[in-house]
């Protein structure tokens, strides 16, 4: 077949020079592309349904006789319109066509044909409008629907592609050895085309996909593999092995399960032969600070430096505070380095450069150009979707490819995290420590508000702090919530309350300023847009009330939530919606059903598709042609199965993969080079 794929198009009966830019335009510039430009849907004829079962509202193909000539009439503005009767000698069917002045003598008094159309009812008969249809001893089959563009339509590119699979050897290479092909269940490569494109019945076309689906993320995965070792780097900061005792000794808490595992998997990187390059991903409260510190630590046991980067001044304040207050009576010496200059500044700076001080913990100021270490062998950044993978590179060009810890709170589901973060390792925090108080959710009404201000004002008498959350800054013409309106409406329903508000176009110096006046305690309410999304712990604060909630999706919602139950009291989260329709409810529905953010990014990935996930995030993750993210979940689950087998066996390199090795070429090649980016 690899020769296939430098087969011109034009070799095809029938294509020339103008169809061919036409099929290139599709992406099938050679024959080989042609025949791996699957079809987009099927028009299944091969079921015929009696006029009698077949349900309104269904799409269905009928055999039905005509039972008397079309009539015709001239319709309003022009317009050309036929109707006729058919019947399968039960039942009924009424026919009605729109300007289409063959229809007289295309369709036949007493003859039979195939009519496929959605089944609409008039009076008590079944109807269809404009169906198609085709002589009914048309052999019954299912008609592939191809991608199309102007002037080439997916009947054209049907022909092309059967003229293209009587090209193909009898006995094809399949790219899946045969030995993947029995483990899984897979049909041979040969009928997996043939039936995906011209299948007898939708049974054959489900095996030919199958087939089909599992080889692209094989595929995938196996390409995403390679890229991830290629980009590996020697080890230039190692570190001695075993778990950190002396460090978790430190801590108040006994690490959960899922820490300790991360913390193994890092020093174990750290240890290795190549540079650490760890994504640790956790739901908000799962700890991952305690990681970060319990891998500082060997780090610094080693003579070398850690430096953890926040996004905002108020994050890395928090981590220097619990930091430094754990390790400093451990002997180690911690500095924060934030924006600003000064003799402070200074100071820290001087500490960092001499070595001093051994975990610097900071702003992206750790970035400036004044900033040098005496030798950086760990580089940590939290919350990482706030940074740029330029901003990571540039702390860790600070040292001599240090070590690389990410830490993020967006749950991606395992299966994805891959693809998502192709050159990361992943650990996963998948349980909270003990203790934590689930976050009562409700959803109600607007008309509801009030009730819910009542509620709010029962948290704040026993002491507690909240949110107010709504979409818009100012007001428009949506009818959505903003903080114009909200917020005089907030201080008449809480007097004597101190109110603040919060949203992305105030000066980043006024938001610490509001952020950390709550984050004291003198700003009981904070009315904001969902800046507050990110990284603020401010356990007092145990209620949150979200306005528009059917504006946000599940992820960010939960981001949202996940600034309430930090502490140790009972958390409640409002969502205030008037939404109706089915989408925005279930997906309230669900969220209201669980606090597991796993859950919750599966269940997103279900309702919306992986473009959410994928859509800010990355870039260059090649085009699939087949395969669905979303709805092939389990194949994807098993075609990673696979490929880690066959790459940890080291087998890619074999003879038997060389085919599967030419399939990963081409599926990266189209994205220049494939390099996946976070
Ligand atoms: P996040 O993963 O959101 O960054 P943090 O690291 O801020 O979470 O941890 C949230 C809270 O949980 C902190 O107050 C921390 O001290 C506490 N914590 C972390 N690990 C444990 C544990 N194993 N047992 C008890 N409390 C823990
Ligand atoms: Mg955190």
């Amino acid at each position: 077949m690899p020769s296939l794929f430098e087969t011109d198009i034009r070799k095809l009966k029938g294509v020339g020079e103008k169809r061919a830019a036409l099929f290139a335009k599709l992406g099938a510039p050679t024959v080989g592309d042609l025949l791996r430009l699957y079809p987009r849907d099927y028009q299944d004829w091969s079921e015929v349904t009696p006029i009698s079962e077949a349900g309104i509202d269904e799409v269905c193909v009928v055999r039905g006789e005509v039972a008397s000539p079309p009539t015709e009439q001239r319709i309003r503005g022009g317009k050309l319109m036929h109707r006729c009767t058919v019947t399968d000698g039960v039942s009924d069917m009424k026919l009605t066509f729109f300007n289409n002045r063959y229809i007289p003598s295309l369709l036949k008094e007493g003859e039979a044909y195939l009519f496929r159309g959605r089944i609409g009812a008039s009076g008590r008969t079944a109807s269809m409008v404009s169906p198609e249809f085709a002589p009914a001893d048309r052999s019954a089959e299912i008609v592939p629907i191809y991608p199309a563009t102007q002037g080439l339509t997916s009947r054209s590119v049907a022909q092309a592609v059967r003229s293209a699979m009587a090209l193909l050897p009898d006995t094809l290479e399949d790219p899946l050895p045969g030995e993947i092909r029995e483990q899984y269940k897979l049909c041979y490569l040969g009928y997996a085309l043939e039936n995906v494109h011209f299948p007898k019945t939708m049974e054959d076309l489900e095996i030919a996909r199958r087939r089909l689906v599992f080889e692209e993320f094989l595929v995938l995965q196996l390409g995403l593999m390679e890229i991830k070792s290629g980009s590996r780097q020697e080890n230039l900061h190692p570190i001695p092995g075993g778990f950190p005792e002396e460090f978790t000794r430190l801590l108040p808490f006994k690490l959960t399960g899922a820490q300790q595992r991360a913390v193994t998997e890092g020093v174990k990187d750290m240890s290795g032969p190549s540079t650490m390059n760890r994504l640790v991903q956790g739901d908000v409260g799962s700890g991952k600070t305690a990681v970060a510190a319990a891998l500082c630590w060997p780090v610094i046991k080693a003579g070398q430096q850690a430096a953890l980067m926040a996004p905002t001044e108020i994050l890395a304040a928090q981590h220097y505070k619990s930091l430094s207050g754990l390790l400093e009576p451990a002997g180690v010496r911690c500095g924060l380095l934030t924006g600003g200059a000064g003799a402070e500044h200074k100071r820290v700076r001087e500490g960092i450069r001499s070595g001093e001080i051994e975990l610097a913990i900071g702003t992206h100021a750790l970035i400036s150009e004044k900033v040098e270490f005496h030798e950086l062998g760990l580089v940590i950044t939290d919350e990482q979707h706030r940074f740029g993978v330029k901003q990571r590179m540039a702390l860790a060009q600070k040292g001599a490819s240090p070590h690389m810890l990410v830490m993020s709170a967006t749950p991606i589901p395992r299966t994805l995290a891959l693809m998502a973060y192709g050159d990361l390792d992943v650990s996963v925090l998948d349980e909270l420590p003990p203790g934590r108080q689930e976050i009562a959710t409700y959803l109600i009404g607007p008309d509801k508000r009030g009730r819910a201000f009542g509620y709010v004002r029962k948290f704040l008498d026993e002491g507690r702090q909240g949110y107010l959350v709504c979409p818009l800054i100012e007001g428009d013409e949506s009818g959505m919530m903003s903080l114009e309106e909200y917020l005089p409406r907030v201080r008449e329903a809480f007097p004597g309350v101190e109110v603040a508000a919060l949203h992305g176009r105030m000066k980043p110096a006024e938001k610490e300023q509001v952020m950390a006046g709550f984050a004291k305690g003198d700003t009981r309410l904070l009315v904001a847009t969902t800046v507050v999304e990110v990284g603020m712990d401010v356990p007092n604060a145990a209620i949150m009330l979200i306005e528009n909630a059917e504006r946000y999706g599940l992820s960010q919602l939960h981001q949202l939530r996940g600034r309430i139950g930090r502490g140790k009291f009972q958390s409640a989260c409002i969502l205030i919606s008037a939404a109706r329709n089915p989408e925005s409810v279930e997906r309230l529905k669900v969220f209201k059903s669980t606090n597991d953010g796993f859950a919750i990014a599966d269940a997103d990935l279900k309702l919306r598709g992986p473009g959410d996930f994928f859509g800010q995030r990355q870039h260059g993750l090649p085009q699939l042609k087949i395969a669905s993210m979303s709805m092939d979940m389990e194949l994807l689950k098993e075609a990673q199965k696979c490929a880690r087998r066959i790459y940890r066996s080291g087998a890619l390199e074999g003879r038997e993969h060389m085919l599967l090795r030419g399939e990963i070429r081409r599926l990266f090649e189209k994205t220049g080079g494939g390099r996946v980016a976070l």
